[in-house]
């Protein structure tokens, strides 16, 4: 087993080794990690949905009603009224016909992929989709195109050279993970109809946060009508856990028939449910004024961070990357912020690519203006350290 060591050593070398940071009392917009008070702004709970108190209050409803567990996969026992009272209202939110949960985003993408994709087939995926997305291609074993980041050009001719595929998936983050940046859909619908492809997008990010009706990156783009397939989360802004795939009902037919990821795992918990269906509620009503507050929060960092003369690459969205570049430089900063009381972590790869290390600050709907300007100002601080110490950092 020595080669374990040798392993996480040469992960230390390079400063790519991770470790897990502790969490105390219930998730926030201020929490307390490693026994320190900080400002958080490294979570995906962008509404502060997680711990809201209907939220809890409907989730312990059900495990008193229904219990804990579902006990078995859908397909044997495990299928209770709320696994489809969820469905319905999701397929509702989304305007669709249909809606099929999975437990995570992450096996909805590498479970949908190979049910829809074989080695008769192409998938053309953005370069910074996400990680499932890249395992739900290799697993299906088609044969996977990855174009430039964005560029609609090269997609097109991706599309104009695969024309001895069987199918044709083009498949794209909608708010890209990393990067904070909006897929250009319109574009990409347009093309995909023009080559007789199918699309796919996963809104993880943009689910309950994009949009009017927060219903994610078609209704921002007014297209929703032009995505074959929409993946989202239930473990981000809405604050639980799980995912969803909404679109025809041919498709979730096909799915519950034959995705792996869906078939042989253990259903969501009742608890888990009702949790994604009170968050969904409270959209409903307040999604409007959390959604501006979260927008004017991301503004003003945002701004302040490019005022502090930082590269946030393009974000334009809560997500806001600050580039850094070298990966040991990256953690130094994240554990100067911490010292401050900011909790921001450094993205290194694989995540994303060699020598593009840097922080991903996302602010919440629950922060105040206060929580804010605190952050920037430890920004601040180590903007200078940053670039007047003759070794920086
Ligand atoms: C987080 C994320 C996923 C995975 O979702 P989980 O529910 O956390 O497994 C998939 N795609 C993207 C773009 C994500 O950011």
């Amino acid at each position: 087993m020595d080669f374990i060591s040798d392993e996480l050593e040469r992960f230390k070398g390079r400063g790519l080794l991770r470790g897990l940071r502790l969490l105390e009392g219930e998730q926030s917009s201020r929490v307390r990690i490693d026994g320190r008070d900080v400002i958080l702004l490294s979570s995906n709970n962008y509404l502060g949905l997680a711990s809201h108190p209907k939220v809890k209050e409907r989730a312990i409803d059900a495990i008193k009603r229904y219990g804990c567990g579902a006990g078995a996969s859908r397909l044997i026992s495990g299928n209770m009224e709320l696994h489809e009272e969820l469905e319905k209202r999701i397929a509702e939110f989304k305007n669709t016909e249909a809606a099929l949960i999975f437990n995570s985003g992450y096996t909805a993408n590498i479970g949908v992929i190979a049910a829809l994709c074989n080695k008769c087939d192409i998938v053309i995926s953005d370069r910074l989709n996400h990680a499932s997305i890249i395992d739900g291609s290799m697993i299906s074993r088609a044969k996977t195109k990855r174009y430039p980041h964005k560029d609609i050009y090269a997609l097109e001719r991706a599309l104009s050279s695969s024309s001895d595929y069987r199918r044709r998936l083009i498949v794209t983050d909608g708010i890209f993970s990393m990067d904070g940046d909006i897929a250009p859909l319109p574009d990409i619908v347009r093309l995909a109809e023009r080559y007789s492809a199918f699309l796919m997008v996963d809104d993880a990010h943009a689910t309950g946060v994009l949009g009017e009706g927060g219903r994610g990156t078609g209704e921002y783009f007014g297209i929703e009508e032009g995505i074959d397939i929409q993946m989202g989360t239930l473990g981000k802004a809405i604050g639980g856990f799980g995912a969803y795939i909404a679109g025809e009902k041919r498709l979730i037919d096909l799915l519950i028939n034959k995705c792996r990821s869906f078939i042989y795992t253990t259903g969501l918990p009742p608890s888990v449910l009702a949790s994604s269906l009170a968050a969904l509620d409270i959209l409903e009503e307040d999604g409007h004024d959390m959604r501006r507050r979260l927008w004017r929060n991301a503004r003003y960092l945002r701004d302040g961070l490019i005022r502090l003369g930082f590269n946030t690459m393009g974000s334009e969205t809560q997500i806001i990357p600050v580039l850094i570049g070298d990966s040991a430089t990256t953690v130094k900063i994240s554990e100067m912020l911490f010292e401050e009381g900011i909790y921001v972590q450094g993205i290194r790869p694989p995540t994303v690519p060699e020598g593009s290390s840097r922080l991903r600050i996302t602010p919440m709907a629950t922060h105040s203006i206060d929580d804010l300007s605190n952050a920037l100002e430890a920004f601040e601080k180590v903007a200078r350290c940053y670039r007047f110490s003759e070794n920086p950092i």
